[in-house]
């Protein structure tokens, strides 16, 4: 399966399913059916004009909310949004997530 041995390739190639939509820096709240994400809230270190983290080499040390998107979060993630490029690449070999809500 080309999905398993892309996550075994390199970090280039995983980091280059995010199309940088920033979507996933705002706080999000899994409901029924998707993730409903407030756009009124960002996180502290995201430009919000560029959709860019001014932080992104020293992200997971400045900001404990901060994590890296891994091939389950993208399969299975309950807070991902379904726009997410990671989402839209893997999320058709599982159910989960699909139809959501979003905004
Ligand atoms: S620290 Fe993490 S959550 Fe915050 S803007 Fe940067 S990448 Fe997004
Ligand atoms: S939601 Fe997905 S595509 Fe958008 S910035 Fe976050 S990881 Fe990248």
């Amino acid at each position: 399966m080309r999905g398993l041995q892309l996550r075994a390739g390199s970090d280039e190639d995983w980091e280059s399913l995010c199309h940088g939509c920033g979507l996933c820096c705002y706080e999000r709240k899994s409901i029924a059916g998707g993730v409903r994400i407030d756009l009124t809230r960002p996180c502290p270190y995201l430009d919000t004009q560029t959709s860019r983290c001014t932080m992104y080499d020293d992200r997971f040390r400045v900001a404990a909310h901060c994590s890296k998107v891994t091939l389950l979060h993208a399969l299975f993630g309950r807070h991902m949004p379904l726009r997410c490029g990671y989402v839209q690449r893997y999320r058709r070999f599982s159910k989960h997530g699909e139809g959501g809500v979003q905004r």
